[in-house]
């Protein structure tokens, strides 16, 4: 199939050692020679891939820099299309300039995700793992890189390969007993039939119940970290992401805007929020700090909940509490370097709770394992198959709700061919999960959210 040829800057825009323009397709030599010229005089569409040769690179007779022009030779390259990658000098209107040349010799600016899409159309990869490979750029934690590249690897494609053989199988036995219904028996037993489709269930439903856990993982956790003016949220927020960011002070109120910062802890990502003190007040600016803090609360994956302890539990502490009652909440208990640390309070409320010192990081560790384990990050095991977004969730989904309603329509003894009908709706989902049978649309929307020259 003739395909025309892609472009794109493939290395962050920025200063650095070098960058590359990519380009693939059937005339990559082609453009890719009317822009680099080697200095043995070296024919790109004459050589061998994985080889590179080093020269020029021109905008027309203008010459831009020197150059290194990698040769990959269809189907052995990322897309499975010829492919040449011209990297020069690292700069940001340098290699514009060298993007422009490529487009002025014929290549056409790809899209976003457009040479991993061409990868998933040409075979080289299947759709959870060209999905996988966006994940794998975006990881920010050990255990989100190690998702990612499981996943490249084949990881989920394998779990889903072998389900929906499990399911074709199931089908297969059906079919043939509706074309022969006076041999009226299926070759397996109707009891196995129902321990094999309670066996793939129980599989998605594991990859549905880890989804949230990993998401977690993978996306960061969104935290809020909520308590009275001076109780230490700055403090803590700073420790956390080893930055100065938020403003720490001994005058109560400081901070009246939600203060963001990412923050590396142990294996994750928090995405942390430091609000403005919750507390009863007539300032108005403080107020509407407040209200924000109350909204983020709302939405947080987790809640910090902050508490002075060198003074007693005040009545806005416990309203605090309160407020926290719904969100997964670790009680941070404050200021434990002060010899008067006033704890009691907190520790009989039976909440998870952790004593530290913002000030001098003491706790800091304990305050990670606490993370940990309330929201279950433990209970995830790192060997399992996971699901790494919405799409792959919600199709997951699908296809558990029709192998539940097939497991309730062959014990409720409905028609085999109505549970085949459910079988064939479970099948639809997986095979659109991993790309075997999906529409354009859904292509398009994967790819959609690809950075350009990935
Ligand atoms: P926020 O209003 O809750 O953000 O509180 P800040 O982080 O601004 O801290 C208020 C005051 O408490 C500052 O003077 C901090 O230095 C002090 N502080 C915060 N954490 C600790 C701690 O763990 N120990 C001690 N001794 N002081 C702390």
């Amino acid at each position: 199939m003739q395909t025309d040829t892609i472009t794109a800057i493939s290395t962050p825009l920025g200063e650095g050692g070098v960058s590359t323009v990519r380009i693939s397709g059937d005339d990559a030599f082609e453009i890719a020679k009317t822009v680099f010229k080697s200095k043995n005089n070296k024919d790109l569409s004459k050589m061998q891939g994985y080889t590179a040769a080093f020269g020029k690179v021109y905008d027309g007779e203008e010459l831009l820099d020197d150059a290194v022009a990698l040769v990959f030779r269809a189907p052995k390259s990322y897309t499975g299309e010829d492919t040449v990658e011209i990297s020069v000098h690292g700069g940001t209107h340098l290699i514009r300039r060298v993007l422009r040349s490529v487009i002025n010799a014929g290549a056409r600016l790809a899209e976003g995700g457009e040479f991993t899409k061409r990868a998933f159309l040409n075979g080289k990869m299947s759709l959870t793992e060209a999905e996988s490979v966006m994940n794998l750029i975006s990881a920010k934690s050990d255990r989100a890189l190690n998702i990612a590249t499981k996943n490249k690897e084949g990881a989920l494609s394998k779990k889903i390969k072998n389900m929906t053989d499990k399911l074709l199988y199931l089908v297969s036995e059906i079919s043939v007993y509706s074309d022969f219904p006076e041999d009226e028996t299926l070759c397996i037993s109707e009891d196995d039939f129902l321990v094999s489709l309670k066996e793939i269930y129980t599989d998605l439903e594991t990859l549905v119940s880890d989804y949230d856990k990993g998401k977690l993982i993978i996306e960061g956790i969104n935290t809020v970290i909520v308590g009275s003016p001076n109780a230490g949220k700055s403090t803590l927020m700073n420790l956390l992401s080893k930055t100065k960011r938020s403003i720490v002070t001994s005058i109560a109120g400081t901070t009246r805007d939600v203060v963001e910062q990412t923050a590396k802890v142990g294996d994750y990502t928090l995405l942390l929020a430091d609000t403005a003190g919750i507390h009863e007040t007539t300032d108005e600016v403080e107020q509407i700090g407040i209200e924000q803090a109350i909204l983020r609360l709302e939405t947080a994956d987790l809640c910090l909940a902050v508490f002075d302890t060198s003074v007693p539990a005040t009545s806005d502490d416990k309203a605090l509490i309160e407020k926290t009652k719904n969100k997964p909440t670790l009680l941070v208990l404050n200021k434990n370097d002060l010899n008067s640390a006033k704890e009691e309070y907190y520790e009989t409320l039976g909440l998870p709770f952790v004593k530290i010192s913002a000030l001098t990081g003491e706790g800091e560790k304990e305050l990670v394992e606490q993370i940990t384990k309330l929201l279950k990050l433990n209970e995830l095991d790192p060997n399992a198959e996971m699901l790494s977004n919405e799409r792959q969730y919600q199709t997951v989904q699908r296809a558990k709700n029709s192998v539940n309603e097939a497991i309730l329509a062959l014990e409720s003894s409905v028609t085999l061919d109505a549970v085949g009908i459910l079988i064939d709706d479970a099948l639809a989902a997986l095979l659109e999960l991993d790309g075997k049978r999906i529409t354009n649309e859904v292509a398009d929307e994967v790819f959609r959210n690809f950075c350009v020259g990935k």
